[in-house]
């Protein structure tokens, strides 16, 4: 049953420090009911889960969800609206065609938005689609952000002052356009473990079905046994990976 997670376990077996793991979910905001039904999950574990909110689309329920008792959940800022401001190449919210002006403005507004829902924020923002311009680590440590997640493709920023915390594994991968699947996607685990991680791992509840929300269960139950992996929330990593 839990086949696909044996490279995961090879890996922590022979790991000589212990393996940090955090795990991300984005798009608050979008599908509440998915979004229950993915924090019972880590509920259910005990495990720590940052969660990325759209401020726009972030309702008061949606914060309810977010802010009840039981679970180990911290919010962070998501965008603004998650929408798509270019007119070529790959979509973007705060990409090449927004000013720093208007990305300072849009950033803002959303803090409050969001702060005002779910109360206080991690110093923590994650762009849509893990990209944003060269000038937007700038703007959010102008801002009084501290960290900055994406994804491991975008690199490294180097704002003096700016941490970053990068996912290292997207439960919704493509390799050639095709979505990887189960022993995939333990490939993946077991590559970003035997790194000696941490291991961020980047979940999407909009789009997981009830099947993968099982497997999400068996990895979370997998990472919470193990001796040599640790979990903890994304903000913490910063000050060693910063
Ligand atoms: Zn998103």
């Amino acid at each position: 049953m839990t086949g696909w997670l044996d490279p995961l376990r090879a890996a922590l077996d022979a790991a000589e420090e212990p393996v940090p793991f955090f795990f991300r979910d984005d798009d608050a905001g979008w599908d509440d009911d998915a979004l229950a039904a993915l924090l019972d999950v880590f509920e259910r574990h005990g495990m720590p889960l940052d969660v990325a909110a759209i401020p726009t689309e972030t309702t008061a329920r949606t914060a309810a969800l977010l802010r009840r008792r039981g679970g180990d959940v911290r919010v962070h800022q998501h965008g603004y609206a998650h929408v798509n401001h270019e007119a070529e190449g790959r979509k973007c919210e705060f990409g090449a065609s927004r000013a720093p002006e208007q990305q300072r403005a849009d950033v803002d507004r959303g803090r409050r938005l969001l702060a005002e829902l779910v109360g206080d924020l991690p110093s923590l923002f994650t762009p849509p689609w893990n990209r944003c311009a060269d000038w937007t680590p700038a703007v959010l440590r102008d801002l009084g952000f501290g960290i900055l997640s994406r994804d491991l493709s975008a690199g490294r920023a180097d704002v003096p002052g700016l941490a970053e915390v990068p996912v290292t594994v997207d439960w919704f991968a493509k390799r050639r356009k095709v979505p990887v699947d189960r022993d995939g996607r333990g490939g993946l685990l077991a590559q970003s473990a035997a790194t000696g991680g941490p291991v961020g791992v980047m979940l999407h509840h909009a789009v997981t079905s009830a099947e993968e929300r099982a497997d999400v269960s068996d990895l979370l139950a997998l990472v919470a046994a193990h001796p040599a992996a640790t979990t903890v929330h994304l903000d913490a990593l910063a000050a060693r990976v910063g």
